[in-house]
Formats: structure tokens, sequence, C-alpha cells
């Protein structure tokens, strides 16, 4: 029987390819998406080229009901949530000074309440299976700051302080909880950046370059499988260095 991995906001960017990446190394996946979108059904095909099973669930991440709603469907379909990856979140920058009450309680509510209302849902299934992977992508920006990212880098800190207590509350039952904290990564996130400033960043990081999804979802594959089995309450930079 395959183990399923459950990754949020996986219809593009760093989550498609985590999706794809587990698809690869065997795992029937789970993808959730928010808006109903071309890339889904491109995102879909490209899982199941790999003769494993690709369940999608509607669902905003920062709406608890939708999270217990759509964590119960993947329950009926698979019967169990082995590896979840906690990736959906957005960006809303400005400076504080300019910042809406609206775009921090976003980003608050999406990227860290987001963490926490899937992760409320799967646990339990985790703690009666007595086992499982809880993978939260955080950002470097969360351990270093960044202006005009009060919110985002807010609740990217948030991530890394609840995947170091949940690892603490859950390692007895032998489920490992780590954080991956991704530097500059070639996404539509990213390509708002104008190219001057991408190369600018680019000269900057020690190995002079963006990172790719790829670089990220081989991480998440790491975490997620047996070769981590004595890692947990970590968090592991992807960044070309940036942040040492
Ligand atoms: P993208 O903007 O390319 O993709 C984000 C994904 O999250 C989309 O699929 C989006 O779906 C989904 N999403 C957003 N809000 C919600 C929600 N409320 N409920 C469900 N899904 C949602 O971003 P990236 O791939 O670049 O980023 C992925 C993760 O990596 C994020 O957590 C981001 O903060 C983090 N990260 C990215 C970095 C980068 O340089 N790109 C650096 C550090 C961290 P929809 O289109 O339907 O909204």
């Amino acid at each position: 029987m395959n183990k399923v991995a459950l990754i949020t906001g996986a219809t593009r960017g760093i989550g498609k390819q985590i999706a794809i990446t587990l698809a690869q190394n065997g795992y029937d996946i789970a993808i959730n998406y928010r808006k109903e979108n071309e890339e889904l059904e491109n995102t879909k095909k490209e899982i199941e080229k790999n003769n494993v099973k690709c369940f999608s669930v509607q669902g905003d991440v920062s709406n608890f009901e939708d999270c217990e709603r759509f964590v119960k469907e993947i329950i009926n379909e698979f019967g169990k949530i082995d590896v979840l990856v906690n990736n959906a979140g957005i960006t809303r920058d400005t400076l504080l000074a300019r910042m809406k009450k609206e775009d921090f309680d976003s980003v608050i509510n999406t990227n860290l309440g987001g963490t926490f209302n899937v992760t409320k849902n799967v646990i339990s299934y985790m703690m009666k299976a007595r086992g499982g992977r809880i993978i939260n992508i955080s950002s470097v920006v969360g351990i270093v700051g960044n202006a005009g990212q009060t919110n985002y880098s807010a609740s990217k800190a948030g991530i890394i302080g609840f995947t170091k207590s949940l690892a603490k509350e859950v390692a007895s039952r032998n489920i490992l909880v780590n954080a991956v904290a991704p530097g500059f990564i070639e996404t539509q996130m990213t390509d708002v950046l104008k190219d001057e400033v991408k190369d600018d960043i680019a000269k900057n990081i020690p190995l002079k370059r963006m990172g790719t999804t790829q670089d990220v979802a081989n991480v998440v594959k790491f975490l997620a499988s047996d070769d981590s089995s004595y890692i947990t309450g970590q968090v592991i930079n992807v960044d070309g260095g940036m942040v040492m």
C-alpha cells in the first residue's frame, strides 16, 4: 500500500513540484487547491504519470471548516495521511506604515492559521496511526526578517515556533515535524520582482543563483522519507547559503 501525502496549495510553484516529486517516489497524492484553474488538471496528469493515485480537494486553508471537510474527504478516499506538507502561502508586501489591517490578517490567517487549521485536522489520524511526517514551509525571512514583510515574516517565524512545539508534543507518537525555509525560489510569488532586483538578489547569494522549486522539493522528499527518521523540530534552509 502506498504512503499518502497531502500537499496544500499544490497546483503551482513549490507545492506542485513537491507533489510531483513525492509521486515520482511512489506516494499517492492528495492536492489541495483554493481556486479551480487549468493548472489543476495539468498537475493531476503529471502526478498520475507515475502510476500513483491523485485526489484533489478544494479548500481555503485559512478557513477551519474547509480544512475539516477536505481532510475528511481525503481520509474517505485513502484511509490515512502519512505525510502533510503545509505549503499554501501568500504575500501582501508593504512597509508597516502603509500596511492595512487586512493585509496583516490575511497573511497571518493563511500562512500561520492555515498551518494550524490543516495540522489540527490531520494530527488525530497520525496519532492513531502512531506515525507521520509534517513538513511546514517557512521562509528564511522568518529567521532574519525583511523590510516590507512584517506580516509575512511574522507568519513564517510563527510557523517555526509551531513546528518546534508540535515536534515536542508528538515525538513520542513517532510523528516527526520539521520546517523548510526556502530563500528566493523562482515561482509566481517572486515573478513580481523586476529582473534587476532578481539579479541583485542572486549576486548576494553565495551560490549566485535563485533556487528552483526542485531544490525545495528534494529536501521535502528527504524529510518525508525513512532517511530522516532521527530528525525532528528542525528548520532546514534551502537558500544557496543566503542565511548562515
Ligand atoms: P505561489 O504563489 O506560486 O503558490 C502558492 C500556492 O498556495 C498556490 O497554489 C495558491 O493557490 C496556494 N494558496 C494561497 N492561499 C491559499 C489558501 N488560502 N488556501 C489554499 N491554497 C492557497 O507560491 P510559491 O510556490 O512560491 O510558495 C509556496 C510556499 O513557499 C509559500 O508558503 C511561500 O510562502 C513559501 N516560500 C516561497 C518562497 C519563494 O521564493 N517563492 C521563499 C520562501 C518561502 P491559489 O492560486 O488558488 O491561491
